[in-house]
């Protein structure tokens, strides 16, 4: 049986925008759950829903600059005991 594992990603910035020059407060950035399969490959991942059950129109990327966890997904994670 495959290991279940989950990953903190954001939704990607849209092009030519950054976390960095934009308020993540108002854009309303957080980092998401996926749950994955060991199995996934990075690019599965970027597709996936989030535990709360967020799509990413665009996939899910990674932004050093946002640091606030979904609190759906922090609950749906602790449910699952990951
Ligand atoms: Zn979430």
């Amino acid at each position: 049986m495959e290991t279940p594992r989950h990953e903190w990603l954001t939704t990607n910035p849209r092009p030519g925008t950054s976390a960095l020059l934009s308020n993540t407060a108002q854009t309303g950035w957080k980092m998401h759950a996926i749950v994955a399969k060991e199995s996934d490959s990075p690019e599965d991942v970027r597709f996936l829903s989030a535990a709360c059950g967020l799509r990413a129109r665009h996939g899910w990327g990674v932004d050093f600059h946002i640091t606030e966890k979904c609190t759906r997904c922090t609950a749906a994670i602790a449910k699952l005991k990951m």
